[in-house]
């Protein structure tokens, strides 16, 4: 493991091919103090992004980090029209000590060339995707509440720009990484989820584009989730598209089932399923305390039942923005099954309070997860 001193010296070297431009009218220090005291997230945004822009010709290029603000865009570019783009989400978490770190961000930027290789987009190198991430939250340091649970949120995405009607892969990309700042998920404490099955729409298909973060998944999820609502449940849980039978995931959330013995399964990543950085380290978390972790294709059916004679004895969601979200109430047209009575359950609270505790710096990071940014 690398010393306090060598990480601050990464992160400025992973910096240091972006080019500054610090903005003209940053927000006065006493406005973002009043925003950051109580973050709405995703409505507020920090002073700066960064942006690296691509063309077959040149590659990757124009390394930076500039003033936030609109983007110029042709009425002609590819994303508008054939939805060619890709995202990610993770956070920054201020320390006790006042340094700034991320969970996992290979894992992203992995998961990021993933995603560009699926939708024909180009891919970026970790070491530009890290380097902007560093290179704006130290731009922004500011910006990176304090306080348990709240952090920077950081939205890397890319898309297609060329200004071209014709269907094939765009000849320019732009990435850019964006940041708000969040507040605690449960400001009142941690609260259960309902849940509803949707049984006849899909976000992803077998071949399709479900493993890969693009915003085309989401868009096929805003259906599915207004019903849900309607039915008067707060999110959708999604099966195959296949058989309509085994569970994949929520809408932006992978799901865990605990049974009875303290065995704890996932759905198998078979495709159509989003491989959660969260769902990966959990899933370690787990079996370090010595859980059966088993990865398989769950049927809605066996749930069902699982449910109904007490061998499942809980269910959560998890992804960067909750963490863990216990799932209290599971339904569909035709069950409703109440979870742990109701309440959170026991190896999801702590399991949760393990992942945020490394996060936040309050536990030991045994698998040296973290990265210092500032
Ligand atoms: C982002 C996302 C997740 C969670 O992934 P994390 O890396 O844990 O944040 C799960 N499912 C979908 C569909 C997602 O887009």
């Amino acid at each position: 493991m690398s010393s306090t001193l060598d990480q601050t010296s990464d992160a400025a070297a992973r910096a240091a091919s972006f080019d500054i431009r610090p903005s003209d009218a940053p927000l006065p220090d006493a406005e973002r103090e009043a925003l950051l005291a109580d973050p709405k997230f995703g409505t507020v945004f920090s002073d700066h992004m960064a942006r690296v822009t691509w063309t077959a010709g040149t590659g990757w290029a124009d390394h930076r980090v500039e003033k936030y603000g609109p983007l110029q865009m042709d009425p002609a570019s590819a994303v508008l029209h054939y939805a060619q783009e890709i995202f990610e989400g993770l956070k920054a978490y201020r320390h006790a000590d006042g340094s700034v770190w991320t969970f996992r961000p290979e894992a992203n930027a992995a998961r990021f060339a993933r995603s560009a290789r699926r939708l024909a987009l180009p891919e970026l190198p970790e070491q530009d995707f890290l380097g902007a991430i560093t290179a704006l939250v130290r731009a922004d340091a500011a910006w990176v509440p304090s306080g348990a649970e709240a952090s920077l949120y950081l939205r890397p995405f890319m898309y297609g720009s060329e200004a071209f009607l014709g269907v094939r892969p765009s000849l320019e990309a732009e990435f850019l990484v964006i940041a708000s700042p969040v507040g605690p998920y449960f400001a009142g404490g941690v609260k259960p989820v309902s849940i509803w099955v949707s049984q006849d729409m899909h976000r992803a298909g077998a071949g399709g584009t479900g493993d890969a973060k693009c915003g085309g998944n989401y868009a096929a999820s805003l259906k599915p989730q207004i019903e849900a609502y309607e039915h008067g449940f707060e999110q959708v849980l999604f099966l195959d598209a296949s058989t309509n039978t085994a569970i994949e995931e929520l809408g932006g959330m992978n799901v865990f089932f605990v049974r009875a013995d303290g065995s704890v399964e996932t759905p198998e990543l078979s495709g159509s399923i989003l491989e959660g950085v969260t769902r990966m380290s959990i899933i370690q978390l787990l079996e370090d305390r010595g859980h059966e972790v088993v990865e398989r294709r769950i049927l809605l059916t066996e749930v069902q039942e699982g449910l109904a004679d007490g061998s499942i004895v809980e269910a959560f969601a998890c992804g960067t923005a909750a963490v863990v979200t216990p799932i209290g109430r599971l339904a569909g047209a035709e069950f409703d099954a109440t979870i742990s009575g109701g309440g959170p359950g026991e190896l999801t609270l702590s399991i949760r309070d393990e992942l945020t505790g490394i996060q936040t710096g309050r536990v030991a990071d045994p698998h040296g997860w973290m990265t210092r940014l500032v």
